[in-house]
């Protein structure tokens, strides 16, 4: 009987544990859904506004007598909303991908110099035609272990936020090796972004003024790809960051010989 007794007691235990984990599991599953609804809510709000602005657009191109300088006005504003919506596409696209493929990296040993010095002359046109300075630091070889497209797209999305946001001033781009790491940074001298934001930076559609960020084309998808990307690298995005001042965006990798 002492033996069924303790039998039993172990049954009753695993039961309970299986329970446990089911209420666990049920309640991920409840969170996931819950992202996954809120997710597909910011999508629909955000590709709503620019089909709302093209479509008026295209209303106004239907009237008679247009001036051309008002239908080339109307066009503009059109293109610059489907290309928003393109973008958007494109980044839930990668988001998407490093939810549920871990494996959508594919590493191999790059320099980084390349990459930077790349990044920072697609860069320069855009810069010069809003009187920016766009210069890369001190950049020497250094050896990676990385996918290098997605480090580009990392970069490409640091630095057009640093660009888009900054009125007037300096954009930096470069590294710092210290002992076996690296340190990547793109620095502005933007309106910076206040303690009060810092939290939320990363998260899917956040903006610390969303008119601003829709008015320059921004998806509010930027960093939280770039975050995605570097934590499917091991990594994570930093920033430091003081109103009035500029921001600077980093992350770091281990170096190779
Ligand atoms: P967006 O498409 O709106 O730029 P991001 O995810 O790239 O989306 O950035 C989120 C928000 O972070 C931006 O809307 C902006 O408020 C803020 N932000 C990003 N980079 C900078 C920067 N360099 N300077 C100031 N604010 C920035």
């Amino acid at each position: 009987d002492l033996k069924r007794n303790d039998e039993f007691g172990t049954l009753a235990d695993s039961l309970n544990h299986m329970a446990s984990t089911l209420r666990a599991d049920n309640e991920k599953l409840k969170m996931l859904n819950e992202k996954q609804s809120q997710f597909f809510a910011d999508i629909t709000h955000e590709v709503r506004n620019p089909l709302h602005t093209i479509s008026g657009a295209l209303e106004m191109l239907e009237l008679e007598n247009l001036q051309p300088e008002k239908k080339k006005q109307y066009m503009v504003t059109a293109q610059k909303q489907i290309k928003r919506v393109a973008r958007l596409f494109e980044d839930i696209k990668t988001l998407q991908r490093y939810d549920f493929d871990e494996s959508f990296i594919s590493r191999k040993k790059i320099d980084l110099k390349q990459l930077v010095v790349e990044a920072e002359q697609a860069y320069q046109p855009i810069a010069q035609k809003k009187g920016l300075e766009l210069v890369a630091k001190n950049i020497t070889s250094c050896k990676v272990n990385a996918d290098p497209d997605k480090l580009e797209q990392v970069l490409d999305n640091l630095i057009s936020n640093a660009i888009k946001y900054t009125l007037q001033g300096t954009v930096e781009v470069g590294f710092e090796m210290k002992d076996d790491v690296v340190e990547v940074y793109v620095k502005d001298t933007g309106p910076g972004i206040g303690p009060e934001h810092l939290d939320r930076l990363f998260d899917r559609f956040y903006r610390t003024d969303k008119a601003r960020s829709r008015d320059k084309g921004g998806t509010g998808l930027g960093l939280s790809v770039v975050k995605g990307i570097l934590n499917a690298h091991q990594s994570d995005i930093k920033v430091e960051s003081k109103v009035g001042k500029g921001s600077k965006f980093y992350f770091r990798l281990p170096t190779l010989d």
